[in-house]
């Protein structure tokens, strides 16, 4: 009985090894000689290309750099102790790829696809390769649609275009992360999708601009992607690379994304310490030769596309950190080459108080203007001219003892555009908001109050607009452009709210406020 039963059993497993046909791989396998700084130097792999993934014994991952007669040269994705000299590398035949999809949407994580927040992992997402080649010319559209960042000094005279590369420039500690943070906050009720990519910055750096998200709601429709300074440099050096990568996806289905690069300073300098490990040649600045190619294929991804192609836009804001304001450094004048114009922060703005410390004479959009709303249009010109007169008269006036009553006026009028250009952070204006108050200050009207009240005065004429006027400023922020009609009946409007305040306040500074009502009354 039980040998029967043990002869079924032989024949049944002899048929079932019988079924099985393995299949031959080949697969090849390296020797880790060195390891050190991120890099390690591989013997073996003699069929690797260059930037394929090749996988550690234990799990790392690293990407070919260098391929020498002698040795292979990998940058690695991550710090594994355990890897060694003597370690087995294998070629994967894969290039680095990244995680994309709508699931990656309200979460943060690294390019590899590892989550940092805590939350459940990312299950099976479609990968894309990092490193996808630019839109072809034809492929692209013009830039015609505003991207409202909710700053006044931005929209209304650097304006950024959908599809643009705008560089955020400034030493540290100037206000630029506020800058692009305040840009993506704007965007929660727009419908574009944000991505803020930090490379090379501390972890509390990090965390604070994920808990700012948070707190204000503007997560949910945008991805963190993170590097931090002590992670490898070669996951720094790819993980914008791989924001570009989850932001394409989206521009393929037709949508609009922003993207944030915090900063690019970091990320040449961990293309650096790579190339110099790496032995290869170092440059201006111990730069290698090729750091201008890396950013310029980088940012050479964001684009508009044509309708053709579902009409998605892909704005980049990458972020440039100046060392003793020296806009002429190497990475400096590559990325002002490279991109649409520039947002310039200047530290003597900061100190002074005047933020977000734009200054405008440094800066510029060489896009923008044309994607401007016509209602923007239509208030900006005189702006832009006023205020750059204000800047080179306030500079001329410091040396000139007595001023012409003009002169006087004019920068008295300028001193009061650049209060109601002060903005808080985390306080964005929507395009109604923006237009009522720059269209009172353009008309003189708050030429007579002291500086300090103008920003009392601004809250209540953006309220009293609202209030008064609500089908006008509904349709200042859709951007249309109003009627002359329409702008007197605003500036009315406007003249009785400041007039209701100052009856209300009455024994304020006279001689000031003689003045003023003389000038608003010129004006109007
Ligand atoms: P780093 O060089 O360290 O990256 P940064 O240039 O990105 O600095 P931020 O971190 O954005 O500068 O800002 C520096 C400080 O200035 C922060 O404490 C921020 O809260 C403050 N700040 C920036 N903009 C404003 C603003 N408009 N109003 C008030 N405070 C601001
Ligand atoms: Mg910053």
């Amino acid at each position: 009985m039980l040998e029967r039963l043990l002869d079924d059993t032989l024949d049944r497993l002899e048929a079932a090894i019988g079924r099985v046909s393995p299949a031959l791989e080949l697969q090849e396998v390296g020797t880790v000689v060195e390891v050190g700084g991120g890099i390690a130097r591989l013997e073996g792999l003699p069929g690797v290309t260059a930037e394929e993934l090749v996988a550690f014994d234990g799990g790392g991952l690293g990407i070919v750099f260098n391929l020498a007669p002698d040795a292979i040269e990998v940058m690695l994705l991550d710090d594994r102790p355990e890897l060694s000299a003597g370690s087995r590398a294998r070629a994967t035949g894969r290039e680095v790829d990244t995680p994309v999809g709508e699931a990656l949407l309200g979460r943060v994580l690294d390019a590899t696809g590892r989550v940092l927040d805590g939350g459940d992992p990312l299950g099976t997402l479609e990968r894309w390769p990092v490193e996808r080649p630019a839109p072809a010319i034809l492929d692209r559209a013009p830039v015609t649609v505003p991207l409202e960042t909710g700053i006044k000094a931005i929209d209304a005279l650097i304006p950024i275009g959908r599809g643009q590369r705008e560089l955020i420039i400034g030493d540290r500690q100037t206000g630029k992360t506020s800058v692009a943070i305040d840009a993506i906050l704007n965007q929660r009720d727009k419908g574009v999708i944000c991505l803020y990519c930090a490379v090379g910055q501390r972890g509390t750096a990090v965390s604070r601009v994920v808990d700012t998200l948070r707190d204000q709601q503007a997560l949910p429709n945008t991805i963190v992607l993170v590097a931090s300074d002590a992670d490898a440099p070669g996951l720094r050096f790819i993980t914008p690379y791989a924001a570009m990568t989850m932001a394409e996806y989206f521009m393929a289905r037709g949508r609009d994304v922003l993207v944030v690069l915090d900063d690019l300073t970091r990320h040449a300098r961990a293309y650096r310490e790579l190339s110099l490990l790496a032995r290869r040649p170092p440059g201006r600045e111990a730069f290698p030769g090729d750091i201008f190619y890396i950013h310029s294929r980088l940012l050479e991804r964001s684009t508009q596309l044509v309708e053709r192609l579902g009409g998605g836009s892909l704005t980049a804001l990458p972020i440039i950190e100046t060392q003793g304001q020296d806009m002429s450094a190497y990475i400096p004048t590559n990325l002002i080459s490279i991109t649409d114009g520039q947002v310039y922060l200047s530290p003597s703005l900061f100190h002074k108080g005047f933020l977000p410390a734009i200054e405008v004479g440094r800066s510029v959009s060489r896009v923008g203007g044309k994607t401007q709303y016509p209602a923007f249009r239509q208030v900006a010109g005189d702006l832009r001219l006023a205020y750059a007169q204000f800047e080179e008269l306030e500079t001329f006036s410091r040396f000139a003892t007595r001023l012409d009553a003009a002169t006087r006026q004019a920068i008295e009028h300028g001193r009061r555009v650049r209060e109601v250009l002060k903005q808080p952070e985390h306080r964005p204006f929507s395009a109604g908001e923006q237009l009522v108050v720059l269209k009172a200050v353009n008309e003189g009207l708050l030429d007579g109050l002291p500086l300090e009240q103008i920003a009392a005065a601004e809250t209540r004429l953006t309220r009293g607009a609202q209030q008064r006027l609500p089908a006008l400023c509904a349709q200042l922020d859709s951007g249309e452009p109003l009627e002359e009609a329409q702008w007197q009946q605003l500036l009315e409007a406007a003249r009785a709210v400041l007039g209701e305040a100052a009856g209300a306040a009455k024994g304020g500074p006279d001689g000031i406020a003689g003045e003023t009502a003389g000038t608003a009354r010129d004006a109007g």
